[in-house]
């Protein structure tokens, strides 16, 4: 496909496996794509340990070498990566227009692979005490609870997962979680109440973080839900992981999103303008695994780069 020196045929938000897929897919099909990497390159599977569920690895493989292999794969055939956050864009017709900082770029076909990032509790002291005893990532901060306490909260499988990971360090971990049964799968419950080190606090919700920025997380105060009952569980540390929420705060007003915040798309990943396709988690609501990510983007390629063909001359 022609590229002038200015308009690029198709640029992809986001180095996930919806975005990298759609990479690799989009180069060998010579539509010379360019990968904006985004703030967290490699997206969420860099924050997490063994991946055992992605076909093709009978032993598993570890988040972050899974993603390097993508990354490779995308690079072997001829993908252009930026690093970097877009900040602006305008999207209302074609040459679609975004903004790296200061700089322009314009493209034919976008692919946007933004991805989610985690939800937190709302609590007034939860940034305030961010890296300082509150985390969303036991594979960045595990390391820093051994022979400590620590709470995780949620009952899906990354919070299943972060209590798995945490006990490696931690000497208790403690799961809030606000309904009497886990979402998780049944093998990650099966591993997470066969581990000793772990206990539950059933139908409960983390009411405030107890500490300061000075010292950090020193407990959290619980409260069950059904009796209302509330507890001091002194902790050195709080793991949230209670799900994502796309990002999208880019493309509001310029595509269409539906109640959620998800990008809306039809027919695969068309979103509601023709040329700009959308992959992964930031538009999938159900799903949310690493091979329905990588299958997105590889359907968004397929489907930018038959709208180029069509489009071309
Ligand atoms: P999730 O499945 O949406 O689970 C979120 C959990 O947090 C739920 O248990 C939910 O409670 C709880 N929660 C939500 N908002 C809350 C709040 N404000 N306060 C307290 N608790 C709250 O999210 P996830 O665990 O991040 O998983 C997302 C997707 O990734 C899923 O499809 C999952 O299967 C997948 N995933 C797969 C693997 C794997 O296969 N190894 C690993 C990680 C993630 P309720 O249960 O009451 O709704």
């Amino acid at each position: 496909m022609p590229e002038t020196a200015s308009i690029h045929d198709t640029i992809i938000l986001g180095s996930g496996p919806a975005g990298l897929t759609a990479a690799i897919y989009a180069a060998r099909s010579s539509c010379c794509p360019l990968l904006i990497a985004g703030g967290q390159p490699g997206g969420q599977l860099t924050t997490t340990t063994k991946v055992d569920n992605f076909p093709g690895f009978a032993e598993g493989v570890d988040g972050p070498e899974l993603m390097q292999q993508m990354d490779a794969q995308a690079r072997r055939f001829g993908t252009k990566f930026v690093d970097g956050e877009v900040t602006r864009v305008e999207l209302g017709k074609a040459p679609f227009k975004l903004w790296l900082d200061d700089r322009l770029l314009e493209c034919r076909t976008l692919i946007i692979a933004t991805g989610a990032s985690p939800r937190m509790l709302g609590l007034p002291n939860e940034w305030e005490l961010y890296g300082r005893g509150v985390s969303v990532c036991a594979t960045c901060d595990g390391f820093f609870y051994r022979d400590k306490h620590v709470v995780v909260v949620g009952g899906g499988d990354t919070a299943m997962e972060e209590a798995s990971f945490l006990t490696r360090f931690a000497s208790k971990v403690t799961v809030v979680h606000r309904r009497d049964s886990l979402r998780a799968s049944a093998a990650l419950e099966q591993r997470i109440r066969e581990n000793e080190k772990i206990d539950f606090r059933w139908e409960t919700v983390v009411n405030d973080i107890l500490g300061d920025s000075q010292k950090g997380v020193h407990g959290v105060r619980l409260r069950h839900l059904t009796s209302g009952k509330k507890e001091d569980l002194p902790c050195d540390g709080l793991f949230i992981a209670i799900g994502h929420s796309p990002n999208t705060t880019l493309f509001k007003n310029q595509l269409d999103l539906d109640e959620d915040g998800y990008l809306a798309t039809r027919n695969g990943t068309e979103t509601s303008t023709p040329g700009i396709f959308a992959a992964g988690d930031v538009q999938d609501p159900h799903f949310r695994q690493a091979i329905t990510a990588a299958g997105t983007g590889c359907m968004a390629a397929l489907q930018a780069e038959r709208y180029l063909e069509s489009h071309s001359g």
